[in-house]
């Protein structure tokens, strides 16, 4: 049985209906993608309004950790949304519920949440407990590192399409190197490096540190900046670093966490024991909903009452989401799934740098990839435009990708947690055979 069922030239006749009206009354300022008006979802699939069948290597942005529209969260956002919208500050069950839900899935050493709406907004509370916790102002973050698009986590971020001709950022951050070891900051040797970046990083944070450190944001992996993952060793490292500074930390887990990796939270993989981290996407699997988690002792001692909340943080529909989403993780096995398909996807995406001139690097771990597009592989120069080549030639195929990156050269592959070995298969043979056109 094949899944992907693709009858029309892509854009078809009502997705281009569609299209145009969207791009009249809406300024479409999203990146690159296929040109589908997509109808309807369900586990790994989606439709458009054409009646076409793609296999989804969005999960729209690593949101739909388990599968489009699933039954059990849609019924449970039926069922609260009929009995309360919103309640803001009262106490309410789904939220009550949602929050012993959250603390019992979260790494041992966190006894505490608070829920929020985007990720962004975690971000932005995370910065505020660190630096009131602290009662210092200059946080560390990193080249490439992306926690949202509002000012104030776009200054906390490394990329300059959040900050373009935004003027002075706020003031007080302090940005070091990532490792992304195929394009190494240091033009270090990967096997000989000695992790050279960390004590660039020391020595960048001593010569702008005016002694106010409040705390540090990392990613587990860069997300945004194009799915870089950082060499095995590297984060208990800094997390060491920051311990001798005697300053909180805060692991960014709004898009690697709820099983991306093929386990609950990125961050355990290593054993590390951030203070707070940061969530959303996945939590909600589609229903906007994000969440701090950190020690209740940290939380009480930085803010007091009223000094945190937003309308609809912890509202009733999405708190039972937010349940919904962790019963189905744990009674289907979507870790499992994770990493059982992921598998697949690691020794197949990895034979593409052999297979083809423009692969320049795979990496990547359970359900998240990234394929490194290059128009030379010695000069490593970025291949945007074969992004954009593939994501038109793999939707005509019935594949939607989307792409990622400093330079917009990666392909993002993020399936919903959900996706069959089938699917899997019959994606990745899309995929290699695009790869082929590519020109
Ligand atoms: N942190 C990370 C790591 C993200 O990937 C994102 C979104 N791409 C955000 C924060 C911001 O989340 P939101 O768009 O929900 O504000």
């Amino acid at each position: 049985m094949r899944y992907a069922n693709v009858q029309t030239a892509i854009p078809g006749p009502n997705s281009e209906k569609a299209l145009e009206l969207w791009k009249t009354y809406e300024a479409d300022k999203t990146g690159y993608q296929a040109q589908v008006a997509i109808e309807s979802g369900k586990g790994a699939m989606l439709y458009d309004v054409d009646g076409n069948a793609f296999i989804d290597w969005t999960s729209g942005v690593l949101v739909t950790n388990i599968g489009h529209c699933h039954p059990a969260l849609v019924e449970a956002v039926r069922e609260a949304s009929g009995k309360i919208l919103n309640v803001y500050e009262y106490c309410n069950p789904y939220r009550a519920n949602a929050a012993k839900d959250l603390v019992d899935a979260a790494p041992k050493h966190l006894d505490s949440c608070f829920f929020l709406t985007t990720g962004s907004e975690a971000t932005d509370a995370a910065a505020r407990i660190m630096k009131r916790f602290t009662n210092n102002y200059e946080i560390v973050s990193f080249f490439g590192g992306f926690h949202g698009r509002t000012l104030s986590t776009a200054s906390l971020g490394g990329l300059k399409k959040t900050k373009k001709g935004m003027g002075p950022m706020v003031p007080g951050g302090i940005r070091v190197p990532y490792p992304y070891c195929y394009r190494c900051p240091v033009a270090a040797k990967k096997e000989t490096c000695n992790m050279l970046c960390l004590s660039l990083l020391d020595d960048i944070v001593q010569a702008n540190s005016s002694d106010a450190l409040a705390g540090l944001i990392v990613e587990p992996y860069l997300g945004t900046a194009g799915f870089v993952f950082p060499p095995s060793g590297y984060l208990p490292m800094l997390e060491k670093w920051v311990r001798e500074k005697k300053i909180p930390y805060t692991i960014d887990e709004v898009q690697s966490s709820y099983g991306r990796t093929g386990v609950m939270w990125a961050s355990s993989r290593e054993g590390l024991t951030p203070d707070i981290i940061t969530i959303g996407k996945g939590i909600g699997s589609g229903v906007s909903v994000s969440a701090l988690l950190m020690q209740k002792q940290m939380i009480d001692k930085a803010l007091g009452k009223g000094e945190l909340g937003s309308t609809y943080g912890g509202n009733p529909v999405s708190c039972a989401a937010v349940s919904a989403v962790l019963k189905v993780i744990r009674e289907e096995k979507i870790l499992k799934n994770a990493q059982t398909i992921g598998e697949i996807f690691r020794t197949r995406l990895a034979k593409l740098v052999d297979a083809s001139p423009y692969v320049g690097d795979v990496r990547g771990i359970g359900l998240v990839y990234g394929i490194e597009l290059v128009e030379d592989k010695k000069t490593k120069e970025p291949a945007p435009r074969l992004t954009s080549q593939l994501i038109d030639l793999c939707a005509q195929k019935g594949l939607l990708i989307g792409s990622v990156g400093v330079f917009g050269n990666v392909v993002r592959v993020a399936p919903p947690l959900v996706i069959n070995e089938a699917q899997a298969n019959e994606s990745i043979d899309i995929m290699e055979s695009c790869i082929k056109l590519l020109k």
